[in-house]
């Protein structure tokens, strides 16, 4: 039996701009991108494109079903989408061994266990794709629309290596070409790329990693690589027996890592690759200075947000409170003794006590020790009602423009459990200062930056 058609885009007004064309026309949040220049358009990459071509004709359709149409030329519309993927979200080809979606406990939002892989929101947003569910028709388009920089998986650019660890459903993968990410990166040469490679003990670290590290560079598209521990959980039914790095071989890879980098910088003028802050933290080595980091091209992939964290002045620090206060800083159990030595000034302030809780975390096992990955209920296992006036977080653990949670808890239900005020700590050493000073009721932006990427890029992989 045939397949159905797909059903068609769904282009949802959110807003529309007081006055636009699409005001003018009537259009009003709900309302359904139909067609511009008669054709069905994906998403918002390719309706920007539409408009760019001048005059063009834009048909929506009312919740009702009730169509209009109106032209403009060269002109905006006026038109905010809901969402910027049209025609749903593209998911991966893969059954990667290290894949953290197949290793989340049941119970959290949707959001949370979607396997997305869309070049589109890599362009848009910079989360990492894999390239392996492409077909042809997608490479040339990001080829045609330039959609550079693209943000890449390689892992490994040993191919039968790559497949071994990816394991891609040969059902799912739509050229077979695509697989080949050798191939995929010389194709798109005129497309910047910004690679990782989630580095697996003994399997495509040492010397493949160096091979992977050579060959990368030699690319001109290339412009970074992070590479980044592989992080594991205690829900690992059924899936492939893995294991995190030793403190010995972290040291190893950052050994390894920073020889190339001293060849790099000599003769590509940078280092090109970048380790994520948990490799120094296992290994017991001193973070590498902020001109290390050269800008932080891939602090939200957790290289080099400890230093950028970190560095920075203090405020002007009191000598005392005007009213004593108790501030508990909870964090992950790696993070932990960083935070521990970084507040120490703040010992020094007579009326305040602040202490660093390193907490487990139980919702993903003890195995998973970053801050982003807290949820609402570890939280509550490891700290007393009413033990601080004030419990500061990482502004990584709730999700992209909200305060909730991974398992949905908010603040303000950790401020009624714990009876005791609960924000959201900073994202430098200084901002956290600040807070625990009582400088509080400051916008915090949450580190992570697309909300269905939070938990993989807290966990730093994908
Ligand atoms: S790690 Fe990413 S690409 Fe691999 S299986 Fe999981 S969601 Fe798919």
């Amino acid at each position: 039996m045939p397949l159905p058609p797909p059903p068609p885009p769904r282009a949802e007004v959110h807003a529309v701009t007081p006055g636009s064309p699409a005001a003018r026309a009537g259009v009003t949040p709900g309302w359904r991108l139909v067609a511009v220049a008669g054709a069905e358009i994906p998403d918002v990459l390719a309706y920007r494109r539409e408009l760019a071509r001048g005059e063009v004709r834009l048909d929506l359709e009312a919740p009702d079903g009730t169509p209009t149409s109106f032209e403009v030329a060269w002109e905006d519309p006026g038109l905010e989408f809901a969402d910027p993927i049209f025609d749903g979200i593209r998911t991966c080809a893969n059954k990667c061994e290290f894949c953290y979606v197949h290793q989340m406990p049941q119970g959290f939002r949707k959001s949370l266990y979607m396997m997305d892989d869309d070049f589109r929101t890599s362009f848009l947003y910079g989360s990492f794709v894999t390239l392996t569910n492409l077909a042809e028709g997608d490479v040339r388009r990001i080829l045609d629309e330039h959609l550079s920089p693209l943000y890449v998986s390689v892992h490994t650019a040993d191919e039968d290596l790559r497949s071994d660890m990816m394991k891609w459903w040969s059902s799912k993968v739509q050229d077979p070409a695509s697989t080949r990410i050798r191939d995929m990166i010389e194709r798109l040469e005129p497309i910047d790329l910004y690679t990782q490679m989630v580095l697996l003990p003994g399997r495509n670290d040492g010397d493949a990693m160096e091979s992977t590290l050579a060959y990368l560079a030699s690319r001109p598209n290339v412009q970074a690589v992070a590479a980044v521990p592989v992080g594991l959980t205690d829900h690992r039914t059924n899936l492939p027996d893995l294991r995190t790095y030793t403190a010995e071989e972290a040291d190893d890879v950052v050994r390894r890592v920073e020889a190339i980098q001293r060849r790099m910088l000599e003769t590509r003028g940078t280092r090109f690759v970048f380790l994520s802050d948990e490799f120094y933290l296992l290994a017991g080595r001193p973070l590498p200075p902020r001109e290390a980091y050269e800008g932080f091209p891939m602090l939200e992939n957790g290289v080099g947000m400890v230093r950028d964290f970190l560095d920075g002045p203090l405020p002007d620090l009191p000598a005392r409170l005007p009213t004593p206060r108790r501030v508990l800083l909870a964090t992950g159990t790696l993070f932990a003794p960083v935070l521990e030595r970084a507040v120490e000034p703040l010992r020094a302030i007579d009326g305040l006590e602040i202490e660093v809780r390193a907490v487990t975390n139980r919702t993903f096992g003890a195995v998973t020790t970053v801050a982003g990955l807290l949820a609402g209920r570890d939280l509550l296992l490891a700290i007393r009602p009413e033990e601080a006036d004030v419990l500061l977080l990482s502004p990584n653990v709730v999700k992209y423009g909200t305060d909730l949670l991974l398992d949905d808890r908010s603040l303000g239900d950790l401020r009624t459990d714990l009876r005791m005020d609960v924000e959201l700590g900073g994202t430098t050493l200084a901002d956290l200062a600040r807070t625990v000073l009582g400088d509080a009721g400051r916008a915090v932006t949450p580190q992570f930056g697309f909300s269905t990427h939070a938990v993989k890029e807290a966990a730093k992989q994908h």
